[in-house]
């Protein structure tokens, strides 16, 4: 062994070797501890620090962000019945229109409680849709209604939760 594999060993499992440290403050972490994020691997103390920082998203923020997806939602229920198979690749762009307005409206404050608000308020207003849909008897409409919420609801997921 070279003098520049030095062996290191996790902070909070000593017993264990490892290679990885954190990216922000260095410490040792095995594959158990590390959390993978884009700019590299984080220690569970800088995780911890990290969603205090990032879960800041205030009740005004709730406000705006679910008045804007009830808004998005209600406007996207009136247009998708019209759509049929289109929805396949208008739904991925509204849903992305829908959540970068939405994201900067709070100030880019991520919040995991602001995906769910957002979440239900777009899907409200096409629920009564859905439903008579449903009791009416036009399958294709509703599945393209369901795929509708469906790939608009994930678009606005990846923009609100997955940051
Ligand atoms: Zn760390
Ligand atoms: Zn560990």
């Amino acid at each position: 062994m070279n003098e520049t594999d030095e062996v290191l060993h996790c902070r909070w499992h000593p017993e264990r070797e490892t290679m990885l440290r954190c990216y922000r403050c260095g410490a040792p972490i095995c594959y158990e501890c590390a959390r993978r994020t884009s700019v590299g691997y984080l220690c569970p103390d800088c995780v911890k620090a990290a969603k205090r920082r990032f879960e800041r998203a205030g009740i005004g923020d709730l406000l705006i962000g679910g008045g804007l997806a009830l808004f998005f939602g209600f406007i996207g229920a009136l247009i998708a019945p019209h759509l049929s198979w289109f929805v396949i690749f208008l739904a991925p762009l509204y849903g992305t229109l829908s959540g970068n307005v939405i994201w900067y409206a709070v100030r880019r404050r991520y919040s995991e409680r602001l995906w769910w608000v957002a979440a239900a308020a777009f899907t409200l207003p096409a629920l009564p849709g859905v439903v008579s849909l449903a009791l009416g008897g036009d399958p294709l409409a509703l599945v393209w209604m369901l795929v509708y919420l469906g790939l608009a609801l994930s678009s606005i997921a990846y923009l609100l939760r997955l940051r």
